[in-house]
């Protein structure tokens, strides 16, 4: 008997008929001897439509109202996943965040966990119920409901797994799992069978829509397993662990993460996979003065306005060494914040222009290879410049090496980088069933 925690997003509970099928592969789970808790997200885009129907009252919704009222679409599928659930014959138990008792700070909208207590879920399970919970909320010391910002329910699902010890959480989503490219640009793109969680974290956190940020930080930080697979198929997905398999998962699909223990002892792969992002933009402020202090003064400026930076380059051109040019890219949404805080400190600054790009696009090329490998730059560089690409910024991590390019040349980038690594799959195998890739 293992303890499983299954979170299903979106599109896997989009409409009744889902709903049913998603119903069935619990009671299947549970039948198959397992404790099961259930994490959900609400259905397809009921989300985004309660957004839309609060805009269409107020632009200045209270951030309190505005979590309660999206706390909602979650608490529909909850519900109805376990009358349904039931209607199979498996006793079932749903909970709100607050019930299932995930306590949060006070920031409405984007709510840190800063507390698990979830009592009556572990007594549901050990009563031989079937718990389901509301993804994405919690309950602040106020007692005010909270949320934990878009795409929360990945969070829920894998606090809940780590709080109850769990064996593994499994994220069901409507693609076959993690993919070395969006297969949506790299038809060629690959299924990787596992992957660990720091090169899950990289590629999380420079635009692969696979899983919330913060959920990989927690499998990360609670050690974890995660399977992420297709609620629409019974195809193995991606294991993202570094732990070894517990043995008494044997026959819950354990191989992939046995052979992942065993690669690791051979060698790592050079490249796990290549990550885009178009949501970043560019601000360059040029003719700063070249003196200690400036660029101190631009950060803080822009950090007061509340906004995060990503990449920052710098650079002195040599024919005149009394200033300096100072790019950095960030979220379009914050652009025009930081650009008014930096004009506003214009005469405290004393640069000579500011300049904005929104067209760019961001390559990310992560593996935990790249280590022990030198060579991979030059590899990624010669990909690009093969290709006719022009690279504008470089930032790096130990396993990861960023590039910004041009926006309209970013689909070509990725395409040929991952065909210069050897990662193109002899057969399509992407399928996206549901449509959002959530
Ligand atoms: N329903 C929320 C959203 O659309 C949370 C989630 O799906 O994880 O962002
Ligand atoms: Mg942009």
């Amino acid at each position: 008997m293992a303890l499983i925690v299954q979170k299903y997003g979106g599109s896997s509970v989009a409409d009744v008929e889902a709903m049913k099928r998603v119903a069935a592969r619990v009671a299947e789970t549970r039948n198959a001897g397992h404790q099961v808790v259930v994490v959900v997200s609400a259905m397809g885009d009921t989300t985004d439509d309660l957004l839309d129907t609060a805009s269409q009252i107020t632009t200045n919704a209270p951030d309190r109202e505005m979590d309660i009222l999206l706390s909602a679409g979650e608490r529909i599928s909850m519900s109805l996943l376990s009358m349904a659930v039931n209607e199979l014959g498996v006793p079932a138990q749903a909970y709100t965040g607050a019930q299932a008792g995930i306590r949060t700070d006070s920031h409405f909208g984007r709510a840190q966990i800063i507390g698990m207590v979830p009592e009556r879920i572990a007594r549901a399970i050990r009563d031989g119920q079937v718990a389901i919970v509301a993804g994405f909320q919690g309950i602040s010391k106020d007692e005010d409901v909270t949320t934990l910002g878009r795409g929360g329910s990945d969070t829920t699902a894998v606090a809940l797994a780590a709080a109850l010890h769990a064996d593994v959480c499994e994220i069901y989503t409507d693609v076959d799992g993690l993919f070395s490219a969006d297969p949506r640009i790299v038809p060629r793109a690959h299924r990787l069978r596992t992957i660990s969680q720091e090169e899950t974290l990289e590629l999380a956190a420079h635009g692969a829509k696979i899983l919330h940020l913060r959920a990989v930080e927690f499998a990360r930080r609670y050690d974890v397993p995660l399977h992420v697979r297709s609620s629409f198929s019974e195809k193995e997905g991606t294991w993202i662990s570094n732990r070894p398999a517990n043995p008494e998962l044997a026959g819950l699909v354990p191989e992939a993460a046995l052979a992942h223990n065993q690669e690791e002892l051979v060698e790592e792969p050079l490249i796990s996979g290549i990550a885009h992002d178009r949501s970043q933009d560019k601000i360059t402020v040029r003719g700063v003065p070249n003196e200690p202090g400036k660029a101190a003064r631009i950060f803080e400026i822009v950090a007061e306005a509340g906004v995060n930076i990503d990449m920052i380059v710098q650079n002195i051109p040599v024919a005149d060494q009394t200033r300096a040019n100072l790019t950095f890219t960030l979220p379009a949404g914050d652009a025009q914040r930081a650009l008014d805080a930096l004009e506003a400190a214009r005469g405290e600054l004393a640069f000579q222009e500011l300049r904005y790009n929104p067209d760019i696009g961001k390559l990310s090329l992560v593996g935990a290879g790249m280590r022990t490998n030198p060579g991979v730059s030059a590899k990624l560089f010669g990909a690009l410049s093969e290709a006719g690409i022009n690279i504008d910024l470089i930032s790096t991590s130990e396993i990861r090496i960023s590039v910004v390019t041009r926006l309209e040349d970013l689909d070509r980038a990725v395409q040929a980088v991952h065909t210069a690594f050897g990662l193109d799959s002899t057969e399509s195998e992407a399928v996206v069933y549901g449509g959002s890739g959530r």
